[in-house]
């Protein structure tokens, strides 16, 4: 088996042969009306095949319920840079301006409900074609569209809640609003004294070891991954869906943009998420 360091880079076993890859739809140009019923087929088809599939999402399938992406040339960082953790860490200053941004961003967050992709992702799980979602997301929608939980394995974290980085409590994004906006701050755990944080992993923050852990099992085990929705550039969560790779299951993309995998997968759909697995998977 392969195993996945926190780079994601280690090399599996060798891949057993798979048809030459297949791209449809293709940046730059719109899919004709027959690519855009074949690449649906294969992805239909490849889904059929399988008995196990792990589905590996990103940012790109919660654009479509109208939280923006990191790196579509819309998304947030066309915009704004993060707040690293070190950084976080070290300033009282880049911790109000995490917490602004976060305020900032929480209508948006709060708006948004889980669109066709997520539907078509819950379909997979509740029918018990795929055995888990890895996500990169932050945004709580897997589990907004009906995915229990314990399916839904998160790598970033999760927004919705914030915890101290010393002893684990928890806390309500509500209440560290108000606190917020009455003192210009999120003040230290009044448990430990320890920083609070929205639960997420911020770039520089170790991840979080059980998530990986579930995340290299579920890849490992997997004869089909599909990707939805990433750019596939942050590491070591981009490591999974090359893992399953070479571990030997299918790998199947449906990304807008080109991917750092595309070379490497067996179908490749440069289309919007919620019309390709709507459509492959029969969920309005
Ligand atoms: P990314 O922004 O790097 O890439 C998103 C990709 O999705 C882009 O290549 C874009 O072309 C594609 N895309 C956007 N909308 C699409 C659609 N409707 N159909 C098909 N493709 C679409 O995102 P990433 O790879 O997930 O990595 C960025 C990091 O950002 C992650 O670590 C994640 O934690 C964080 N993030 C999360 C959220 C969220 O929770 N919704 C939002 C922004 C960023």
């Amino acid at each position: 088996m392969a195993a996945i360091s926190r780079t994601g880079r280690e090399r599996g076993p060798a891949a057993r042969l798979v048809e030459p890859r297949l791209v449809a739809g293709g940046t730059g140009r719109q899919a004709s009306g027959m690519e855009r019923t074949s690449d649906v087929a294969r992805l239909r088809r490849l889904i059929e095949a399988s008995t196990r599939v792990v589905v590996f999402t990103g940012a790109g399938i919660s654009t479509e319920s109208g939280i923006p992406d990191f790196r579509s040339p819309t998304g947030m960082w066309a915009r704004t840079k993060p707040i690293l953790f070190q950084d976080y860490l070290a300033s009282a200053d880049m911790r109000r301006e995490a917490w602004r941004r976060k305020f900032d961003g929480e209508p948006v967050m709060r708006a948004a409900e889980p669109n066709r992709g997520h539907r078509a992702v819950a379909r997979l799980v509740r029918e018990g074609k795929a055995s888990a979602v890895i996500t990169q997301n932050i945004d709580g929608l897997h589990q907004a569209s009906g995915i229990p939980e314990a399916q839904v394995v998160e790598l970033h974290g999760n927004a919705t809640y914030a915890h101290c980085l010393r002893c684990g409590a928890r806390y309500e994004i509500d209440a560290l609003r108000e606190t917020f906006e009455r003192d210009g701050e999120v003040h230290p755990c009044p448990a430990c004294g320890g920083l609070i944080k929205t639960a997420t992993v911020s770039f520089g923050q170790p991840m979080p070891q059980a998530a990986m852990l579930r995340a290299e099992a579920e890849t490992l085990a997997a004869d089909l991954c599909i990707v939805l929705g990433s750019s596939l550039v942050v590491y070591p969560a981009a490591g999974f869906p090359e893992a399953a790779k070479r571990n030997g299951a299918r790998l199947a993309i449906v990304n807008n943009e080109e991917t750092g995998l595309d070379r490497l997968a067996d179908l490749v759909v440069h289309r919007g998420i919620g019309d390709v697995m709507g459509d492959a998977v029969g969920v309005n």
